[in-house]
C-alpha cells in the first residue's frame, strides 16, 4: 500500500513540475526563470542604446525606416533590445511562440505588467483609464502556431494589471507577410494591411498596444495611428523586445547587478558553504 501511495505522489509531482522557460531546468513556480537565466536576462535589460544611452524600457529612439517624420514619435517601450546572439533570450522568444505550457508567456507578461503599471502610476492614473490590445497575426501564422502570441501576452497582462482587454480592435487584411519585406516596404504594407474593425469603439480611450518583437516599428506604428486618427486619447506600444543596432552592454549597470543574486537558491548556497568548511 505504501509504495502505491508514494507512486501517486510521484505522479502528482511530475504533473505539476514547473520548468525554466529558457533552459528547461526545474523551477519552483511556473513562469519563473532559473537563477542563471534570470541573471542573464537582467544583464540584457541593463543594456543601453548607443544613441540615447538609456535601457530599452526608457529608450524611445525612432528606427530610420519608420513612419514619416511628420507623424508623432512612436514612444515604444520594450523590455530588452533584440539580440539573436543571446541564447537565453532567443530561447524565451522561441518558447513564447511555440510552447504549450505558456511559461515564457507568463514570465514576459509579468515583466510587461510591472512596466505598464509603472507608466500608469507615473501619470497618476488608474488601470480603469486604460485598455490593452494587440496587432493580430495573419490567419496563416495563427494556424501555423495554433495561437497568437501577442494576444496571449495581452490577455495575461490584463489579468495581472486589471487593465481591461479588448480583442477585436484591429483586423488584418494584408496578404504579404511582414517578415518577407524590406524596411520601407514593411511600413507601406503595415499601413495597408491593418484596419480598425467595424465595431471598434475607441473614441476617448487610452490603449497599450502589445507586441512580441518590434523590428521596424511599422506594425505597432500603423496600429497606433489608426487608434489616434479614430479619436483614441492615447496609444502606447509596448513590446518584449525591439531591434536597436547600437545597443551595448552598460558596464556600470552590469557592475551594479548583484553577483550573488538574491534569487539564488538558499539551500544550494548553504550546501556550498558546508563543502568549504
Ligand atoms: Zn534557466
Ligand atoms: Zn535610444
Amino acid at each position: 500500500m505504501g509504495h502505491v501511495f508514494s507512486n501517486f505522489h510521484g505522479l502528482i509531482e511530475r504533473l505539476i513540475v514547473s520548468k525554466c522557460p529558457s533552459c528547461g531546468r526545474v523551477v519552483k513556480y511556473s513562469g519563473t526563470l532559473c537563477p542563471e537565466c534570470l541573471f542573464e536576462y537582467k544583464k540584457e535589460r541593463a543594456k543601453i542604446c548607443g544613441v540615447c544611452r538609456l535601457p530599452a524600457w526608457e529608450c524611445i529612439c525612432q528606427n530610420e525606416n519608420l513612419l514619416s517624420p511628420k507623424e508623432p514619435s512612436l514612444n515604444l517601450r520594450s523590455l530588452v533590445f533584440y539580440d539573436y546572439e543571446n541564447k537565453i533570450f532567443m530561447n524565451l522568444l522561441y518558447r513564447l511562440k511555440r510552447d504549450t505550457d505558456r511559461g515564457a508567456e507568463k514570465f514576459f507578461a509579468r515583466e510587461l505588467a510591472a512596466g505598464i503599471s509603472k507608466i500608469i502610476l507615473e501619470k497618476s492614473e488608474s488601470c480603469r483609464d486604460w485598455r490593452i490590445t494587440y496587432p493580430p497575426r495573419t490567419k496563416n501564422s495563427k494556424r501555423k502556431y495554433g495561437f497568437d502570441q501577442s494576444e496571449g501576452l495581452a490577455r495575461r497582462i490584463s489579468k495581472y494589471t486589471g487593465v481591461g482587454f479588448e480583442k477585436d480592435v484591429f483586423v488584418h487584411k494584408g496578404k504579404a507577410l511582414q517578415k518577407t519585406l524590406s524596411g520601407k516596404d514593411r511600413a507601406k504594407n503595415a499601413k495597408s494591411s491593418y484596419a480598425l474593425s467595424e465595431n471598434a469603439d475607441v473614441k476617448g480611450k487610452k490603449y497599450f498596444i502589445v507586441d512580441d518583437v518590434v523590428t521596424t516599428g511599422s506594425t505597432v506604428g500603423s496600429c497606433r495611428m489608426l487608434l489616434l486618427k479614430a479619436g483614441a486619447a492615447e496609444a502606447l506600444p509596448v513590446s518584449v523586445s525591439k531591434v536597436c543596432r547600437t545597443a551595448k552592454s552598460d558596464e556600470k549597470a552590469l557592475r551594479s547587478l548583484p553577483q550573488n543574486a538574491w534569487f539564488a537558491d538558499k539551500k544550494a548556497e548553504k550546501g556550498k558553504k558546508k563543502k568549504k568548511n
